[in-house]
């Protein structure tokens, strides 16, 4: 009897081992996850780190929705539990979200954030979003990739960072794709890239804009940031007419100013731009032969 009962083991652990995934390629959690929860709420009265039931799930949905301004929720959201699992789905013909408690409970234990429910929720709320469940064919890589990505997307704007945003799916993921759903790598890209642009771009455009000039016949000057050390510069006359130049950023900066220059006029005159820190513009332009320069104040649009 005792060699059957080891016998028997053997047989099942390799298959208790084996992961399973749920529709959207997250992990399911184990029996020993899931006892462990359950242990912890029927022992414990500190719910400091348990998922509090249908009105904190409701409560993050809602918020996530707050994060894209132009859309309306469009979708009932459902508890019932023991389904170990959270999907979006059609039911009786509405679009929904149908999660169990426990299961959204055991993704924050096993990533270790609270942010690992409220991601896999966000992305969840992505497949109403891009409205993947209307065909009712289930999920594909493309389908899963643009959820991630709005889950990304969703957790920069309620302030998490890159990892806290990650980190369900970087557990949780298959680490290989399938027919159903891609590969863990191209998940945490989507979800990298949906956070970036959810993040306001960097200060290095800022240069670019309409600038007053003091010159005579000059109406204003046009500059556009092409890269860290180039803009394009654009002189618009009283007639309508236009001259460009590339300037290139000048090493050895002046008085903290950033200087773009070029040369014009078969090399017999050169201009100089400075940008001060301080939002002052200034232009520069000198006779390389007789080295007299002039100065002109610029102010922004
Ligand atoms: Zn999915």
């Amino acid at each position: 009897m005792k060699k059957n009962i080891i016998l028997l083991s053997l047989m099942i652990l390799p298959w208790l081992a084996q992961a399973q995934y749920n529709r959207c390629g997250i992990k399911l959690p184990s029996k020993a996850v899931l006892d462990k929860i359950k242990h912890k709420h029927s022992h414990s009265h500190d719910h400091m780190h348990s998922f509090r039931s249908v009105d904190e799930a409701a409560n993050y949905i809602s918020r996530i929705v707050d994060q894209v301004p132009d859309w309306e929720q469009n979708f009932v959201v459902q508890e019932r539990n023991g389904i170990n699992n959270a999907y979006a789905h059609i039911s009786r013909g509405r679009r929904t979200i149908t999660y169990d408690n426990i299961f959204v409970e055991s993704l924050d234990f096993q990533a270790g954030t609270k942010w690992a429910s409220i991601s896999v929720l966000a992305h969840e709320v992505g497949h109403h979003y891009y409205d993947h469940v209307l065909d009712r064919r289930g999920s594909t890589p493309p389908k899963e990739i643009e959820a991630d990505y709005f889950s990304g997307y969703v957790l920069a704007k309620m302030g998490a960072s890159l990892n806290e945003a990650k980190a369900a799916m970087a557990k949780l993921a298959s680490p290989y794709g399938s027919s159903t759903h891609p590969a863990r790598n191209q998940r945490l890209a989507a979800i990298e890239k949906g956070w970036r642009d959810a993040k306001p771009r960097k200060k290095s455009t800022m240069i670019s804009g309409n600038y007053y000039s003091q010159q005579k016949d000059i109406q204003y000057v046009q500059v556009q940031q092409r890269s860290s050390n180039t803009i394009v510069a654009t002189w618009v006359f009283d007639n309508g007419q236009k001259s460009s130049a590339n300037l290139q950023y000048k090493r050895n900066a002046y008085n903290g100013a950033k200087v773009y220059a070029a040369n014009y006029m078969r090399n017999t005159r050169r201009v100089e731009l400075y940008f001060f820190k301080d939002g002052r513009i200034r232009e520069r332009d000198i006779d390389l032969k007789t080295r007299r320069d002039y100065w002109y104040n610029f102010s922004k649009h």
